[in-house]
């Protein structure tokens, strides 16, 4: 027997219609390429989504068929969001960051059919085109139907192209299970990794992120997700305001621009924002340069690095706001926990003391369970002393990696990579990572692929290279050499060899040359040992 409740569908589309029915008049306002400040409501975005449907209709785009968007945060990206999705298709958002060999990876990866880019990201795709195997259309973002004048005959403008189509459309009966968004991630080595999320683990997702103890998010909201929406669905906001019917501030390709962002909140009203702290730093410099207070910004959600203390005071103290420090991952959809105080006993604690544990990643949210363990797959008990790897299980964390049967989940947990503590309250506070990566500004550099590239030069043995603090962009590489022939090489030397190989940010910020890397038992270079030597370097 089974419980007698309706076996509804959690889809993507249930929220689209719960939005158009229940807040239609909700305002999004977007910068674009072609716009300053485009206006519209949520009812006009869901009705453009119908003209997307119907438009990926006539070129036969089937249930399960990868559309791919190289795209910043705006109203026609959120069209493509729920126009893609909720037609059947999946909806592949692309970072524009990359270099363009895994741009060219990703999208052959993921036989997309359709690119839809904007206006300038054209140069990027025009330089993979020819090695895109299954694009059978490039669509720019754009009213301008001159930025295609030349670019061949696959090449069409999104305004041109969906105009003729009906605002309306039949939406198909979808399984909740269903793929919707696919979003790659490099935050693991190798190359880039799909994680291709449900209808059923995006709903559950934007149900649990509103939740009061997660992001709050209310009618009275005005969002404006600086997080860009090719990184985790924007952290799911997009699915967030149309669920909840909140405004929508969408600051297009100004996600880092402090003076813009500043405006939008003060203009617009906006009450919550996310992103990671690079930005609020640069946010508050320009806040403290100019004297402003904004006092509209109730709500401050930070993630994808630890939120730096000085930071954390500045926002919390001299701008009145909660900071809600949340932790995820692309596997995650992303969210997993959040920090939120409780009211009762650590109320009572010391400041400094009660400081530290805001500062911790926080607890996991409803849907998220939290197991650490040791290298021998040991529980390690929750004592905020033993550190372990943290694992995670739960309704939108990934089970498989699109296209890649060779990667699996141990025993039902993600092995998220992570390094942590989790002391008796349940707040889990990160303290290393096992994967070898580095977060610059939000985005993953792969230290593999600078080491590989590296280790291509004639006069380079051993080369390794690691995170180091950052006060803008949290992390930055440094790369260690060993043991080079010939005469030293000079940074200069190093950076004319690995330009074009890596992308330009990825670029190392300087270079410390070794007698020996150190290396484990197992062969592998040293990194932990290598971090311990470097704790205390400084660019
Ligand atoms: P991504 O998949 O790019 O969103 O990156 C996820 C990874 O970013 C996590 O596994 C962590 O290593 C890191 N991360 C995300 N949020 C935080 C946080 N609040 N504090 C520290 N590291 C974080």
């Amino acid at each position: 027997m089974i419980g007698s409740m309706m076996n509804y569908q959690l889809t993507l589309t249930s929220i689209m219609q719960h939005g158009k029915q229940i807040n239609p008049n909700k305002e999004v306002v977007s910068i674009t390429s072609d716009h300053d400040h485009h206006r519209c409501t949520l009812s006009d975005i869901f009705e453009r989504s119908a003209q997307v449907a119907n438009l990926l209709k006539s070129h036969n785009i089937e249930k399960g068929d990868r559309i791919a968007t190289l795209a910043w945060n705006d109203f026609r990206h959120m069209e493509l969001y729920y126009g893609i999705s909720c037609s059947g298709a999946v909806c592949h958002t692309i970072n524009p960051r990359l270099h363009p060999d895994q741009v060219n990876f990703i999208i052959n990866d993921a036989s997309d059919k359709i690119v839809f880019l904007d206006v300038m990201f054209i140069d990027l795709v025009k330089a993979v085109e020819a090695e895109l195997t299954s694009v059978k259309r490039f669509i720019v973002l754009t009213s301008d139907v001159s930025v295609v004048e030349h670019l061949g005959e696959k090449w069409s403008t999104y305004e041109d192209d969906i105009s003729i189509y009906s605002k309306e459309h039949d939406w198909p009966e979808l399984n909740e299970n269903d793929p919707c968004q696919l979003c790659y991630t490099s935050g693991t080595t190798g190359n880039p990794k799909g994680v291709q999320y449900s209808h059923r683990s995006l709903v559950l997702h934007t149900m649990a992120a509103i939740a009061p103890d997660a992001f709050s998010i209310g009618k009275n909201d005005c969002i404006l997700p600086v997080v860009p929406m090719f990184h985790v669905n924007a952290w799911g906001i997009p699915y967030m305001a149309a669920m909840a019917g909140c405004k929508l501030v969408l600051a297009g390709s100004k996600v880092a621009d402090p003076t813009v962002l500043s405006r939008l909140i003060q203009n617009e009203g906006v009450t919550l924002a996310a992103g990671v702290p690079t930005v609020w730093n640069l946010l508050a410099q320009h806040l403290q340069e100019n004297d402003i207070s904004l006092t509209g910004l109730k709500k401050l959600v930070v993630g994808g690095t630890a939120m730096p203390p000085h930071l954390y005071r500045y926002f919390q103290n001299d701008q009145n706001m909660a900071i809600i420090h949340a932790w995820g991952m692309t596997e995650m959809s992303p969210l997993g926990t959040i920090n939120h105080i409780q009211a009762d006993e650590m109320q009572a604690w010391d400041d400094e003391v009660l400081f530290e544990q805001k500062l911790k990643q926080g607890m996991p949210v409803y849907g998220i369970e939290l197991k650490l363990v040791n290298d021998d797959g040991q529980e390690v008990p929750w004592d905020g002393k033993e550190s372990g790897n943290l694992l995670v299980r739960g309704p939108w964390v990934v089970d498989k990696y699109f296209n890649r049967p060779d990667v699996e989940n141990k025993n039902g947990w993600f092995d998220t990579g992570d390094v942590s503590v989790i002391d008796q309250y349940g707040y889990m506070k990160i303290t290393d990572r096992s994967k070898d990566v580095i977060k610059s500004g939000g985005e993953w550099i792969s230290s593999v692929d600078i080491e590989n590239a590296m280790m291509s030069h004639p006069d380079v043995s051993l080369a390794a290279v690691i995170g180091i603090e950052h006060h803008k962009w949290d992390e930055r590489p440094l790369l260690i050499i060993e043991n080079h022939r010939g005469e030293a090489l000079s940074h200069e030397d190093i950076v004319t060899f690995l330009t074009g190989k890596i992308a330009k940010w990825w670029m190392p910020d300087a270079i410390e040359y070794v007698e020996h890397i150190p290396m484990t038992a197992t062969g592998k270079m040293h990194k932990l040992k290598l971090r311990e030597k470097f704790e205390q370097y400084s660019f």
